[in-house]
C-alpha cells in the first residue's frame, strides 16, 4: 500500500529532517513510529499523504483513500458532528445519496450514537477526537494516517480511544500508520513498531510484534458519556 525507499526531506529553509527512510506498509499492518521530537515523524506523514513531496528517493502510494487525523481535531463550530462527517464525505466524493447514512456508520463505529446533532463546542475533547476519527473513516480509507491523534487526551479516554482504535482497525483491516510519543501505545496497537532518532531523522529500528504478542489487557471499551 505505500512503500518508501530512500527517502529524505530538504525543506527551503535548509533544514534536512530526514533521510534515508525506508518504509513499507501492506494492508492490514497498522505501524506505528516512535521517536523524539524533531526527528521528521510528521514530516514522514506528510509526505506519505501527498501534502508534501520527497526531495530524494521514492515514495509510491497504493491506496484509493487515505486520511489524515491530525493531533487537533479542528472541527468545523459551527457544523454538527454528523454534518462535520458529512463535510468530508462531501469534499472527498461519497455520493450525496450514500453521505448521510455513511457519516452515521462512521459515528457508530466511534461510539457517538445519539450525539449526531450536537456541536463541537457541546463535546469533550475525547469525543472531539471521535468525530475527527469518524471524519477518516467515512472516506473508508486503505491507508489511515495519525498524527498523534490522542497526546492532548486525559489517560482514561486515551486508553478508551486505543482500545477503540484497535477494534475498529481489527474490523476494516486498513494499513495504519500511527505517530506517538508512547512506546506502551505503540506497542498495544501495532504489529510494527519503527523507531527515528537524530537530525536529519532516520529509522534506527523496525520491530515486528506479532498480533499474537500477549497485549496488555484491554480497558472494556464503555461509552463514558452516558444517557
Ligand atoms: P514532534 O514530535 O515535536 O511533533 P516531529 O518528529 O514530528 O516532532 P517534524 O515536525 O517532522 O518533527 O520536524 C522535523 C524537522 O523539520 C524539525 O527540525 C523542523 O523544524 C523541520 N521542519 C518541519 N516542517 C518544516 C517546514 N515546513 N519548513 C522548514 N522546516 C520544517
Ligand atoms: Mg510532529
Amino acid at each position: 500500500t505505500l512503500v518508501m525507499e530512500g527517502v529524505s526531506k530538504r525543506f527551503d529553509t535548509g533544514t534536512v529532517a530526514l533521510t534515508d527512510v525506508d518504509l513499507h506498509l501492506a494492508a492490514g499492518d497498522f505501524v506505528s513510529v516512535v521517536g523524539p521530537s524533531g526527528c521528521g515523524k510528521s514530516t514522514l506523514l506528510r509526505l506519505a499523504s501527498g501534502l508534501d513531496h520527497v526531495t530524494g528517493g521514492t515514495i509510491e502510494v497504493n491506496a484509493h483513500s487515505t486520511s489524515y487525523v491530525f493531533q487537533e481535531p479542528a472541527l468545523l463550530e459551527w457544523r454538527s458532528a454528523i454534518r462535520n462527517v458529512e463535510l468530508t464525505g462531501e469534499l472527498r466524493g461519497v455520493p450525496t445519496s450514500d453521505r448521510r447514512a455513511r457519516a452515521q456508520e462512521a459515528l457508530d463505529l466511534v461510539g457517538l450514537t445519539g450525539f449526531e446533532q450536537q456541536f463541537p463546542r457541546q463535546l469533550s475533547g475525547g469525543m472531539r477526537m471521535r468525530v475527527s476519527i469518524a471524519r477518516a473513516l467515512v472516506t473508508e480509507p486503505d491507508l489511515a494516517l495519525f498524527d498523534e491523534p490522542f497526546g492532548a487526551l486525559d489517560e482514561i479516554t486515551r486508553l478508551r480511544m486505543q482500545t477503540e482504535l484497535q477494534r475498529i482497525f481489527q474490523l476494516k483491516q486498513f494499513a495504519g500508520l500511527f505517530i506517538t510519543h508512547s512506546v506502551s501505545e505503540a506497542v498495544y496497537l501495532s504489529n510494527r513498531v519503527i523507531v527515528m532518532s537524530g537530525r536529519p531523522g532516520r529509522v534506527v529500528a523496525d520491530i515486528k510484534i506479532p498480533w499474537d504478542y500477549p497485549r496488555p489487557p484491554e480497558l472494556r471499551y464503555e461509552p463514558e458519556f452516558g444517557a
